[in-house]
């Protein structure tokens, strides 16, 4: 019989969720409700070709997951029936703690509470989901899976700010990295896809010499240079604020802004939501989304003109400091909602970067596909330049020219086959 796992995505005032066969990789079924906690909420719920919408105050999220659950009963799929068999909860920080898919129990929770000091924002979500899962799912076993795990085992000169080595020991702090979960699926996807295990195969290179950067460009955005399968940098550091250009947070910025901006009379809270809420393209251009961005800029407004030179100028200089960080680069990926969607964003990032060997084929990396694939050109045999063509038609790819792909993230589902994997084996 199939087996299912049920992913819970807690944020501060929605509960995304999933019904996902890890087996298969397939979602069964799932949706999102939102405003939990305010007047107004709402749920969405989507089963195949079916999609129920259901408005209602959603006081908290044990009221949201008894509406998720009351959802599945009357519109399909029965959990019993779909072979639920535990639940997975996506964690954010997991703090120098948890560095693996934990079992909850009631340690655990209390742990993942100690933490919120580290993650204000999105730990306390966390906490309630896990919460109120065991309460109403108590027949079945929990997992906790860290935004942070993949991170851990960061080489200590990525990890460590040049800070005082008492006040970080006495904080904790340090560069934990994060969306470590979709860092490590798309980087053992990318070990895993046919044209890499090829082009090490020509190379006579093994996997544990792989030098791969991801790119994870959505809302929230970051980088990482893994080499075999191993993080050795990435960009989000002691919180998500560090790193690219996202949505509403600016990514890297001089900390002697803060003081400024408090000494000018601005508050610790509102200097926070400026970082948090009010910056990114957001800040620069008035707009978050990328679609809204590029619509303004094709219509000639400066402001996103500049917010999209300065996203992609913050790319270009990741990808270099990484290839330094690498030795170089074998594979370049992007993934999540603008990487996965935006060629231009691809071609933007990619059109300077010749000097490491990087190149785009216009065709394939304006194709719209949701499989992993390679966009960039390979050398052919005849005119050195060819494109792709010549690694389709199974023609061993040249020695040392890195690929670029784009590769479609599932937290989802690596968070149902870890949370598999950790169920069967216990
Ligand atoms: P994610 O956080 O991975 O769900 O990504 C969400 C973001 O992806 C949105 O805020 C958009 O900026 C971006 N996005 C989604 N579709 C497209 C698209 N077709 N072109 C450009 N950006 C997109």
């Amino acid at each position: 019989m199939t087996q299912t796992v049920l992913v819970l995505n807690s944020g501060s005032s929605s509960l995304k969720y999933q019904l996902v066969d890890p087996t298969s990789g397939q979602s069964v079924a799932g949706g999102i409700v939102e405003r939990i906690g305010e007047s107004t909420g709402s749920a969405t719920h989507q089963w195949g070709e079916s999609e129920t919408v259901r408005d209602a105050p959603v006081p908290d999220h044990g009221a949201a997951l008894r509406l998720v659950l009351d959802l599945f009963d009357e519109t399909g799929p029965s959990l019993a029936d779909a072979g639920i068999t535990a639940v997975g909860h996506r964690v954010v920080h997991g703090g120098a703690v948890f560095t693996e898919p934990t079992p909850v129990d009631d340690d655990v929770v209390t742990a993942v509470r100690d933490l919120i000091p580290l993650a204000p924002l999105h730990n306390p979500a966390a906490v309630k989901g896990i919460e109120v899962a065991r309460e109403l799912l108590s027949h079945l076993p929990h997992v906790a899976v860290f935004d942070t795990a993949f991170f851990a085992p960061l080489p200590a000169a990525a990890a460590t700010y040049a800070l005082d080595r008492k006040v970080t020991a006495e904080h904790g702090i340090r560069r934990y990295g994060f969306h470590g979960t979709s860092h490590g699926f798309v980087s053992s996807a990318v070990t895993a896809h046919p044209a890499v295990v090829a082009k090490l195969a020509a190379e006579g290179r093994g996997p544990e010499t792989l030098r791969q950067v991801v790119l994870h460009l959505g809302n929230g955005a970051s980088a990482s240079a893994v080499l075999g399968g191993r993080p050795v940098d990435t960009s989000m550091g002691f919180t998500p604020l560090e790193g690219l250009v996202m949505g509403t947070r600016p990514g890297d910025v001089d900390p002697g802004i803060v003081f400024h901006l408090v000494r000018a009379g601005m508050s610790a809270p509102d200097v926070d939501t400026l970082l948090n809420k009010q910056s990114g393209l957001l800040g620069m251009s008035g707009v978050n989304d990328m679609r809204e961005v590029r619509k303004l800029a094709d219509s000639g407004d400066a402001d996103a003109r500049l917010a999209l030179e300065v996203y992609l100028h913050r790319l270009r200089k990741y990808v270099g400091a990484y290839a330094a960080v690498l030795g170089g680069i074998d594979v370049l990926t992007f993934t999540a909602g603008v990487g996965e969607n935006d060629h231009r964003v691809r071609s933007g990032v990619v059109r300077d970067l010749k000097f490491l060997g990087l190149s785009i084929d216009p065709a394939a990396n304006e194709a719209r596909s949701d499989e992993a694939r390679v966009v960039s050109m390979t050398p052919g045999p005849r005119d050195g330049s060819e494109p792709l063509a010549a690694l389709r038609q199974g023609q061993e790819p040249p020695v040392e020219t890195p690929l670029v792909m784009v590769v479609p993230t599932n937290e989802e589902l690596a968070i149902a086959r870890q949370t598999m994997e950790l169920v069967e084996g216990s």
